[in-house]
């Protein structure tokens, strides 16, 4: 079970703050695979899948400011998938 951070600014579903089961705000932040990328690599196969993801832990929302709760210190720190070599 995990909450959404609901934002204007993260209207999109790749593009969201979520409370996980830690719990821990994270951000996660994708890039999608395009025409132009399905042509240049012939890993990726399918249009709008995920190419890159980062996910990283915050306390506030960098576009509304919003505190999120329930966050202890967190440590600098991200997570980075690279999904462009299959
Ligand atoms: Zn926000």
């Amino acid at each position: 079970m995990y909450i959404l951070h609901e934002c204007v600014a993260l209207s999109t579903s790749q593009n969201y703050i979520v409370e996980d089961v830690d719990p821990r705000w994270r951000l996660i932040v994708s890039k999608l695979i395009t025409a132009e990328d399905l042509e240049n690599n012939h890993y990726l196969e399918i249009l709008g899948d995920v190419l890159e993801q980062i996910d990283l832990p915050v306390n506030y929302c960098p576009y509304c400011g919003v505190h999120l709760d329930n966050n202890e210190t967190v440590e600098v720190s991200y997570t980075h998938r690279d999904y462009s070599k299959g």
